[in-house]
């Protein structure tokens, strides 16, 4: 792979809502009346992130990576999804610059949660805080995601080459 001292990536996900008891985006769990409907725990923000960090270093996309017709994957917290992305980013010898994450949920109201999840994302980027920012909109109740059908996740990542490892 190109060795590059800047690389960007960008990703996108979405899920399913439902009536349900909490959900988990950015690796937090939110108590709340309401639950993503997936093989993992649907957890798209963190999926956005995943995608654009393998975007980032020419790896593919995570459901290549974690296959959801594999028993292995079902229910699975997607911080096990990042923790091994972010093995690939180092093994091709880049480390995260910044990410900007976008959410889109009409539902669960997501202010109150913010800086835990900058503050758990940046721990798994191994970053500073500053270097992650989260972005949370309604869809202004339009269309399916402002009909609460669904949450959907943008994400962008910038990566720095930090040595010369052998791409994975
Ligand atoms: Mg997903």
């Amino acid at each position: 792979m190109s060795t590059l001292p800047l690389r960007i990536g960008h990703g996108f996900d979405s899920h399913r809502l439902e009536a349900g008891e909490g959900l988990r985006l950015g690796g937090v769990w939110i108590a709340c009346d309401w639950r993503l409907v997936a093989h993992s725990d649907g957890d798209a923000l963190i999926h956005a992130l995943c995608d654009a960090l393998l975007g980032a270093i020419g790896g593919g996309d995570i459901g290549r990576l974690f296959p959801d017709t594999d028993e292995r994957n079902k229910g699975l917290d997607s911080s096990v999804f990042l923790r091994e992305v972010m093995r690939r980013v180092a093994a091709a010898g880049y480390a995260v610059g910044n990410a900007d994450l976008t959410l889109i949920a009409q539902v669960p109201r997501m202010a109150p949660h913010a800086a835990a999840i900058v503050a758990t994302l940046a721990r798994e980027l191994g970053v500073d805080p500053s270097a992650v920012n989260l972005k949370a909109k309604t869809n202004e109740g339009m269309g399916h995601l402002g009909r609460k059908e669904g949450v959907a996740a943008h994400a962008v990542v910038l990566l720095q080459r930090v040595s010369h490892a052998p791409s994975v």
